[in-house]
């Protein structure tokens, strides 16, 4: 398994998060019941930090979480598409996590450096890590979902609605590469690929 994604689930698990690290954004969102209120500096952390697509500690999100900018600047045809496989997959008895959605620029640069910090080169983190001009993340086109169980679920039922796993290499994450009922291409190696 690719250790960036354990390192992105040590950043967003709530479980495993440190209080002392929260940084949730003081005026975002607004209205959500049992939101992260707190006096921070927005953007100082990104993983955390609503407006740069993070998703703050303690919060699990639903697709259909759309106040919170990881799901609601999602493109809104990929934010349909996995709101109707969460419907049936739901249906089924299994629940869809966002644990990434958009992200902005800042938020992708960082994550790319500390690939760059962990794999020692920019050739090797950009296996895990996409740059800000090409992340599909950014644009709003990708989305990583969780659990393992939901994963497998939409890899072998995604093409019902257009989703696909865009790279072998992770498992977690979705994009709109075909028309619902078509066929997915087969998934690139990595992002670099
Ligand atoms: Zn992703």
């Amino acid at each position: 398994m690719p250790e960036i994604r354990a390192k992105i689930a040590v950043l967003v698990l709530p479980a495993l998060l440190v209080a002392g690290c929260s940084t949730a954004a003081a005026e975002w969102p607004t209205g959500v019941a049992g939101g992260s209120a707190g006096l921070s500096d927005p953007g100082s952390d990104p993983d955390t930090d609503p407006a740069q697509g993070g998703i703050p500690s303690g919060k699990d999100l639903t697709p259909f979480d759309t106040s919170y900018p990881a799901v609601g600047k999602l493109d809104p045809a990929l934010l349909t598409a996995v709101q109707k496989a969460a419907t049936d997959a739901k249906a089924r008895g299994i629940e869809f996590k966002v644990t990434s959605g958009w992200r902005s620029k800042a938020y992708q640069q960082r994550l790319l450096e500390e690939g760059v910090q962990k794999y020692g080169s920019l050739e090797k983190a950009r296996q895990f890590v996409n740059t800000p001009e090409k992340s599909t993340h950014v644009s709003g086109k990708a989305v990583d979902l969780g659990p393992t169980d939901a994963d497998d679920w939409l890899i072998r039922h995604g093409d019902d609605y257009g989703l696909c796993q865009a790279y072998s290499n992770e498992l977690w994450h979705f994009e709109l590469l075909t028309t619902p009922g078509g066929t997915c291409p087969q998934p690139l190696p990595n992002a670099a690929g």
